[in-house]
């Protein structure tokens, strides 16, 4: 694991480099202990990072596409390999338990880099035949540079979703991550640098907004992508608006969950706990507004409560422990004022509510998971998004009704439906305006399955093939092999 601290500095052109006069720290979680320090990517450095990336790319993406794929295929293999160990700076850097990044984060990272590997591959473009002397034929190509910048909640993540498709298709690109989880990214980098990816093609720079803001603004860069909230994400679409750069905008939610009557009460609730509580509560898809039908409601209530209070907190590092603390003590301020606001609004608090203290972390944020019902469908609670341990719970009768319900909110991110009625299913998940849906499950993200959002949620698609869309661009070829008819 000490390599990856040693190397605590940017990434650019292979090299792990200094690179501006400022630094900050990255603090574990848990301990408030200092992890490393990073230095801030000044103008000069964001200068030179995109002239390293540009200067690489126009090799790459000549490199034949099986050539790239075997590569990405490699790292795959290499973060595989480095598992626990990405688990483990995943949970020093983010406070997330050990029990989830051994099992999601590298794991997700490796699975997206395979995909795309493979898929770069196997790719063709189109052959259009037009006039017995003329047909057509579509080139894809890289957009060239692509810029982007990742939240903190799924750091290597974030770095993998959008570093996969951009190399496959051809691309270099200048990862940014959140300056609250820098370290995982740099593992990456090596990652990649042993698979054998030519350097100059992964570039990790640090920094906090104004670093973020240098680079997606930068002239001679063609394509942003950003994880982050609905604020940064109208920031970073404008900056890229000004040169007409491609935007990828993976951003917030208040996505809804409904439960029919019908529903098996043990899965709902699982669903209803994997759509509020993992990585504490830090899940931008999470399922925040959970609507119940009146027949199951005490059924359901009853067991999501049960089930709440078993959740373990503790040492992240603990395999055995389901929860860390929240990422920072501002994140923690936040989440608190957003529990203070429903109990001044009149809900009612079933569990949870505010801080936990664990024995042994007196610097640590924990927040108990936390469920309200009675909350009322204009109140603060259940229009904005928390980015923590907190759940709605919502009554309904009508299929219609919640389907309204559902829908009312600016957001589009995810949204799920328990039921045994596969047809209502259908019918339901049709009429939900989001963007990545789930029937009978919640949070299952596999990487054959596009993710994005609708409305305030984003732009783009990451994942799938529909990501080809987003990191590359079709030219159009017309061949005339009989003669030009001109009117002149
Ligand atoms: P922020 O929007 O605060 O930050 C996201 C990233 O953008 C960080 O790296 C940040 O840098 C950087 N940044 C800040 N200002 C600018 C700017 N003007 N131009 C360019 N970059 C900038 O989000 P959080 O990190 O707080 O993450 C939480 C949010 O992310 C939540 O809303 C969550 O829903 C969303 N999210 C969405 C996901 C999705 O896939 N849809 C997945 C995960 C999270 P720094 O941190 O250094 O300030």
């Amino acid at each position: 694991m000490s390599t990856s601290f040693q190397n605590a500095a940017h990434f650019i052109g292979g090299a792990f480099v200094a690179g501006g006069s400022e630094s900050f720290d990255t603090l574990n979680p848990a301990t408030g202990e200092v992890l490393a320090s990073l230095p801030v990517a000044d103008a000069a450095t964001v200068e030179k990072t995109v002239a390293t990336a540009r200067a690489a790319q126009k090799a790459w993406a000549a490199t034949p596409p099986i050539e790239r794929g075997r590569i990405l295929i490699n790292a795959a293999e290499i973060v595989r390999r480095r598992n626990d160990e990405i688990a483990r700076i995943e949970t020093l850097d983010t406070g997330k338990a050990l029990s989830e990044t051994l099992y999601v984060d590298a794991v997700s990272a490796a699975d997206n880099l395979e995909f795309f590997g493979h898929l770069v591959a196997t790719m063709t473009s189109e052959h259009i035949p037009l006039t017995p002397t003329s047909h057509a034929y579509t080139l894809r190509e890289p957009l060239g540079v692509v810029g982007a910048v990742g939240a903190w909640n799924y750091p290597i993540q974030i770095a993998a979703w959008k570093a996969a498709p951009s190399l496959a298709l051809g691309n270099a690109i200048v990862f940014k991550p959140s300056e609250m989880t820098p370290l995982s990214a740099l593992v990456l980098a090596e990652c990649f640098q042993e698979a054998g990816l030519p350097d100059g093609l992964f570039n990790v720079i640090h920094g906090l907004g104004a670093t973020g803001a240098a680079l997606v603004g930068h002239e001679d860069v063609d394509k942003v992508s950003l994880t982050g909230s609905v604020p940064t994400g109208a920031k970073v679409m404008a900056a890229a608006a000004d040169r007409v750069a491609h935007v990828t905008l993976e951003l917030g939610g208040k996505s809804p969950l409904i439960v029919f009557d019908d529903a098996d009460v043990e899965n709902a609730v699982s669903g209803a706990l994997m759509a509020n509580f993992y990585s504490s509560g830090q899940v931008c898809s999470n399922g925040t507004r959970v609507y119940v039908q009146s027949g199951i409601r005490e059924a359901f209530t009853k067991r999501l409560v049960e089930r709440t209070e078993a959740i373990t907190h503790g040492d992240p590092m603990d395999p055995d422990i389901h929860m860390g603390p929240l990422i920072s003590p501002k994140q923690a301020e936040l989440v608190l004022g957003h529990i203070a606001k429903a109990k001044e609004s009149g809900a009612r608090l079933l569990t949870g509510g505010g801080r936990l203290d664990v024995a042994g972390f007196p610097a640590a944020h924990f927040i108990a998971p936390t469920i309200f019902e009675a909350v009322d469908d204009g109140a603060h609670l259940a229009k904005n998004e928390v980015f923590g341990p907190v759940l709605a719970l919502f009554g309904f009768e009508d299929e219609a009704d919640v389907v309204r319900r559902a829908n009312d909110t600016q957001f589009g991110l995810a949204a799920g439906v328990f039921t045994r009625d596969i047809a209502r299913a259908h019918r339901v998940v049709a009429q939900l305006e989001a963007g990545t849906t789930w029937i009978n499950n919640y949070n299952v993200t596999p990487v054959g399955v596009p993710f994005g959002g609708h409305k305030r949620s984003g732009i783009g698609r990451e994942n799938a093939a529909a990501a080809i869309e987003y990191y590359s661009q079709v030219k159009s070829v017309y061949v005339e092999l009989g003669d030009v008819d001109a009117p002149y």
